[in-house]
């Protein structure tokens, strides 16, 4: 696939400047990953090709596609970053840069929850720009695309760390898109037999209802017509087998209590429409008490607009019914990125007005968190203009509050590591033990033999009180010591 065809696959009318910047990220990236493979044979180039192709549907932005071109060169090839910003500018060098470093976020096998909720919110601190977490996400789901080829131990973690950590993510944005095929992707491979089980109860529980949706949609288009609502579309959608799956674990396994396994999904031209829409229903068809849900007065944290209810068909069928503008449809399925293309286009490549919905979706994060616990827990890392978070090189996440240094970095892996501290590498490069560090550092220990002497400037150096505390104990020990030894000489005489 050349460049032209390349951009024929996106329905977007650039600027010529935008277009040209596409085709040299296009050549650049192509060259500098040639005669790499994949795991599935071929062409290494194939993989940030398609993640900016799968970035682009959604989200058509010229220097956002740019740097999902350009994502793996740092880290696979022997271009660096600077090169980058030589040839690119900061903007899309800043982006791969993001990418690079979330990309050493590794989740390692842990059940803890408070564990995958850091993970989660690493990402966001890490990130800080939006536009990062959606080339991590393009590039996810063309990774679970090509998963069969990888071997199947990784194949595991790989999925459950889509689940775990990319999916919530998808969804916290409102892509339900993405969501959606993050989630079927990866269910099967992490979960195997939970994913035999839903898919035995969906199918039994869809038998013969094939039907009874025909009969309903064709019901519905009558009763709108009669009442001489205007719709756009009418069509079924059946329940993903994910969320099917998590919410059967909310309702014993009882699969009768799901209403929503079939939905018919009405799209109206307006949002008065979405409302006429929904009376003239329940004026023919029975509502279910209290099942309607007016996400259009009252939408989700995550955007997410539509109205819900439950009806009874004629035959007492129990279905779900969706109503909804081709607008709020669209924002669904994209999220957050429907909002910027929304609200710029035609306008200059101003990114404000997504970081301020940014930094408000944070805020509503709390808005779901339940108990106080939780909630505590989350306040001193979500309000994180004061917290960092920073890397082992093994990818485990450590959080520092700002301005900490390798001393709070070390005691806080473990107070060995501090005593036996000379020296620390961050991203790669030696540093003084009072460098000051910054989200998604890679930090990196150099150990001694022996312990060292420690001095009482790494009290001042030091920023947390779990290592202001081993230092000040320690400093204490040794002076006594020193005494100690002095008053036995004394003693001796
Ligand atoms: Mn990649």
């Amino acid at each position: 696939m050349d460049f032209n065809a390349f951009s024929s696959k996106i329905q977007f009318k650039f600027k010529d400047s935008e277009k040209a910047l596409l085709e040299r990220a296009y050549n650049f990236s192509q060259k500098a990953h040639q005669g790499q493979k994949r795991f599935s044979g071929e062409e290494y180039f194939t993989h940030p090709k398609e993640a900016a192709l799968i970035l682009a549907r959604i989200f058509p932005n010229a220097t956002t596609i740019a740097a999902t071109l350009l994502h793996d060169v740092p880290e696979d090839t022997k271009v660096n970053l600077s090169e980058i910003e030589k040839e690119f500018g900061k903007e899309v060098a800043s982006l791969v840069d993001g990418v690079t470093k979330l990309g050493k976020v590794r989740l390692r096998n842990s059940k803890d929850k408070y564990y995958v909720e850091n993970l989660r919110k690493m990402f966001v601190a890490t990130s800080k720009d939006i536009r990062v977490i959606l080339i991590k996400l393009a590039d996810r789901i063309h990774n679970m695309r090509t998963i069969k080829y990888v071997k199947k131990e990784k194949q595991k973690r790989i999925a459950e760390e889509t689940l775990e950590i990319f999916a919530p993510i998808a969804n916290r944005l409102g892509i339900g898109e993405w969501k959606d095929e993050l989630e079927d992707s990866a269910f099967e491979i992490a979960n195997p037999e939970g994913f035999k089980k839903t898919k035995g109860i969906l199918e039994t529980a869809l038998s013969g209802r094939e039907t009874a949706l025909k009969k309903l949609q064709r019901d519905v288009s009558t009763i709108l017509k009669t009442e001489g609502v205007k719709f756009e579309d009418l069509k079924g959608r059946v329940k993903r087998m994910y969320s099917l799956y998590k919410k059967l674990q909310r309702y014993d396994g009882d699969v009768n209590k799901i209403y929503d396994l079939i939905a018919l999904r009405v799209i109206t031209q307006s949002t008065a429409d979405c409302y006429a829409a929904l009376g003239a229903i329940h004026k023919h068809l029975q509502p279910l008490p209290g099942r309607v849900k007016d996400y259009i007065a009252l939408p989700k944290p995550n955007g997410y607009r539509s109205i819900h209810t439950t009806v009874f068909d004629s035959e007492k069928n129990v279905f779900e019914i969706q109503i909804r503008t081709e607008q709020m449809h669209d924002e669904a399925e994209r999220g957050i990125a429907a909002h910027w293309v929304y609200e710029e286009e035609g306008k200059s490549d101003d990114i404000n007005s997504i970081k301020v919905q940014w930094v408000e979706d944070l805020q509503n994060m709390q808005d779901e968190i339940k108990n106080a616990e939780d909630f505590l827990q989350a306040l001193k890392i979500d309000f994180f203009q004061d917290r960092i978070f920073v890397l082992t090189p093994k990818g485990d996440v450590k959080d520092l509050p700002e301005g900490a240094t390798p001393i709070d970095f070390a005691f806080s892996v473990h107070s060995d590591l501090g005593f036996f501290m000379m020296g620390a590498k961050v991203n790669g490069k030696m540093v003084k033990i009072n460098h000051e560090l910054h989200s998604g550092d890679v930090v990196e220990i150099i150990k001694t033999k022996k312990p060292v002497k420690i001095s009482q400037d790494w009290l001042k150096q030091a920023k947390t009180s779990n290592a202001k505390h081993k230092i000040r104990h320690y400093l204490h020990e040794n002076q006594s010591g020193i005494f100690n030894t002095l008053k036995n000489l004394i003693k001796r005489k």
